[in-house]
């Protein structure tokens, strides 16, 4: 299927004599009817024997922007790679409009470099690598102003064209928020290939729930296992009098009975910790600067909980 022609069209979507009215005035008409768009991808074929040698890939989702999606793939990330030296960990930043990863892992002046075999990825470690949208712009406060279709082909792109090297255990993909056309492409494209799943972040109000609600009626719909949900800025602890205040209420709950109720696990949570806002602006590395906090202490837990989910959601084969 070519990813440039939505695969919710009206026109593929009804009946012979629905369809030619939902297809009258449609620019890519001719392209239908040469029956193009029914043929299978040939991109796929590059981007499975590309992604062949990662272990797992997971796409960090989160209904809203704002909510710590970027900061926790770059925790996430980090713990794994931190883990053991042997693990190879590759972040992909497909926030195409927001790319922040380059300066949360500190890299923002690096360029990536294309040699025979693709794109290099930026090297953070020697076992953590990330590719960004952010790398490609020639400042970095340029806007990204793209319609969907060139979004699509740059996500494309990115699936069949970076060498992540030899062997990855770890594909984390930081997407951007909400159910968009990246997500769809996303989805699109993986399902040719194995073991990929998803994590989603959330804050603790209820107009955050209510998008992530959405969110994982999306993952349903398109066919992606969810590992579970982050709660991310639960609580503050003063880190003077250490005195624990919800910032933001938990008044349905929180993310915890929202998982509960939507049948998914629930990962844990993340306090909203100055500290940790402080390191990801200046591209500190937090899990080093601040090993012994309770902070770390959560996200450690966290992940061990994703690396239980893993074992349950794949192998999966679509
Ligand atoms: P998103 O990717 O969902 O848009 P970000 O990860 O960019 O959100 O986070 C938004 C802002 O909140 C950033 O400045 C980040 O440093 C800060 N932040 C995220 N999580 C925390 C936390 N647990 N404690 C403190 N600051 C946080």
């Amino acid at each position: 299927m070519d990813p440039n022609v939505p695969n919710h069209c009206p026109g593929t979507n009804s009946s012979s004599a629905g369809q030619v009215s939902a297809c009258q005035g449609c620019p890519n008409q001719k392209i239908c009817a040469s029956g193009l768009t029914q043929a299978p991808d040939p991109a796929l074929e590059v981007l499975k024997h590309r992604l062949s040698s990662v272990k797992h890939k997971i796409l960090i989702l989160s209904g809203k922007g704002g909510v710590g999606k970027s900061t926790f793939t770059s925790l996430l990330a980090r713990v794994l790679a931190c883990e053991n030296e042997q693990q190879n960990v590759g972040v992909l930043d497909v926030d195409i409009c927001g790319p922040s990863l380059p300066i949360v892992f500190g890299v923002q002046d690096e360029k990536v470099h294309q040699s025979g075999s693709g794109w290099s990825p930026v090297f953070v470690e020697e076992n953590l690598s990330v590719m960004s949208v952010g790398f490609l712009l020639d400042d970095r406060d340029d806007a990204v102003i793209w319609r969907g279709p060139k979004k699509n082909a740059m996500i494309k792109q990115f699936l069949t064209e970076v060498d992540w090297g030899e062997t990855l255990d770890y594909l984390i993909v930081d997407t951007p928020p909400g159910t968009s056309d990246e997500h769809l492409s996303l989805a699109q494209f993986l399902k040719s290939t194995e073991n990929f799943s998803a994590i989603v972040v959330t804050t603790p109000q209820e107009v955050a729930l209510l998008d992530v609600r959405k969110e994982l009626d999306f993952a349903k719909k398109v066919g992606l296992p969810i590992l579970g949900v982050v709660e991310n800025m639960s609580v503050f602890v003063c880190p003077k009098c250490k005195v624990t205040s919800e910032i933001f209420p938990k008044n349905t709950g929180g993310a915890a009975q929202m998982s509960l109720e939507m049948n998914v696990p629930f990962l844990g949570s993340v306090p909203l910790d100055p500290s940790l806002g402080k390191c990801c602006d200046e591209g500190i590395n937090f899990l080093q600067r601040y090993s012994k906090s309770p902070t770390i202490m959560a996200i450690k837990h966290i992940v061990e909980n994703v690396k239980r989910s893993l074992k349950q959601v794949e192998p999966m084969v679509f």
